[in-house]
């Protein structure tokens, strides 16, 4: 087959099962007001959960510290790319996680993808939630583990498998906060079952960190887990914090060891300092109790409130991600369509991000959102499902 048949028949695939993927190109920066192929838009589909990615603070902190330390690392963390900023990163986010040590990544993708290749490998095994972020799915397959995945938060279906393993080592995988569903993991439970089977614990926080909790350290400090409970904690800079990298925190001799280890950690160029620096003024910001976490915590009651109000049939969430399953893929993209021309953006989430016949709307919720742009947003859906459901 010719390179050029194969890819188009890939391409003719993806169309007919209406899950072709689009790019929209945004003219603006980031946050609830966007400007997108030319148009303007209230964002309701970004991550950007507390307004940071373009916040004064944060912009000027990243200027000033590019007009010191320049624009590129200039080398991979353990030849001479790590800089004073990367370190007081790393010693900031131990301290806030309340672990010993933590260690940067240049993505949450490659931090998953490592992490669980340097615990686990052949003759060990991994047990995934089957709905986990991709990267963490990527990960255990990637590690030559044996690979299960358990149902849903299904913590009883989880004790089964691990009862039945005789691996040398064994690693749960979890979402904290699950990425495309808005629900906690249950990790009390899932931390005692671990502990019951000598098996380690892993809980991406990606959308619970900066979030969840007191002081916004995530779901672990949301639900007082210390870091013997959880001894793998990700977490990532690109959402919450509006910056970009990824950490991972825990014990000293983990963090250590996978300093050592850790092949997308060894092997690729440091994040720039001055995004180091972005970071630690987002810290900064979003460790406020009076700052705008506070306000995403009312915006996502206000929401859950009036959609409830609506009659719309969101799954039970908590948290910043507001799904509402529509089931089919044109469905979806008829709504979010409809959505789209009253100038509203929401994410359009199909397969196989989500398995078959789960397709959604993934609203987002953010700390700049304000109560008219929430009604706007429910009402418009309100209306526009109707129509859908009489057309
Ligand atoms: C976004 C996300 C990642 C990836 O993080 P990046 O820094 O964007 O690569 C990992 N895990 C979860 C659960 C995520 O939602």
């Amino acid at each position: 087959m010719s390179l050029e048949h194969f890819c188009q028949s890939r391409l003719l695939k993806r169309q007919q099962q209406h899950r072709l993927r689009q790019r929209s190109v945004l003219a603006s920066s980031q946050g609830v007001h966007v400007r997108l192929d030319g148009r303007d838009f209230v964002n309701f589909s970004s991550n950007d959960y507390l307004g940071l990615a373009a916040h004064p603070d944060v912009t000027q902190a990243f200027k000033e510290a590019a007009a010191q330390y320049g624009v590129g690392s200039g080398a991979s963390h353990l030849v001479n790319g790590h800089s004073v900023l990367h370190e007081q990163l790393e010693q900031a986010l131990a301290e806030f996680t309340g672990r010993d040590k933590a260690l940067l990544f240049s993505t949450g993708y490659m931090a998953n993808l490592g992490v669980i290749s340097a615990l686990v490998g052949r003759g060990d095994a991994v047990f995934e939630d089957r709905l986990n972020h991709a990267s963490l799915l990527d990960g255990g397959l990637l590690s030559a583990a044996r690979f299960s995945r358990y149902r849903h938060n299904d913590v009883g279906h989880l004790a089964e498998q691990l009862s039945s393993s005789s691996a040398r080592n064994r690693l749960v995988v979890t979402d904290g906060v699950f990425s495309m569903d808005g629900d906690l993991a249950p990790l009390k439970e899932l931390s005692l079952l671990a502990r019951q089977h000598d098996a380690w614990l892993l809980v991406d926080d990606a959308h619970g960190i900066g979030v969840l909790g007191e002081n916004g350290a995530g779901c672990c400090e949301y639900l007082c887990l210390g870091q013997d409970d959880v001894p793998v904690l990700v977490g990532t800079l690109g959402k919450a914090f509006g910056s970009f990298g990824a950490f991972v925190a825990g014990r000293e001799s983990l963090i250590d060891m996978l300093l050592q280890y850790t092949r997308p950690y060894i092997y690729t160029t440091a994040l720039p300092p001055a995004v180091a620096a972005a970071s630690l003024a987002a810290l900064d910001i979003l460790r406020q109790p009076e700052g705008p976490r506070l306000q995403l915590k009312t915006n996502i009651a206000c929401f859950k409130n009036r959609a409830q109000a609506l009659g719309l049939d969101f799954l039970p969430s908590d948290s910043a991600i507001q799904p509402i399953v529509l089931g089919d893929e044109q469905r979806v993209i008829q709504v979010a369509g409809a959505l789209r021309d009253a100038g509203l953006l929401v994410g359009m989430i199909r397969p196989p991000t989500v398995p078959e016949g789960t397709s959604r709307l993934r609203v987002t919720l953010s700390a700049q959102h304000t109560e008219a742009d929430i009604d706007h947003l429910l009402t418009s859906l309100g209306r526009t499902l109707t129509q859908v459901a009489h057309a």
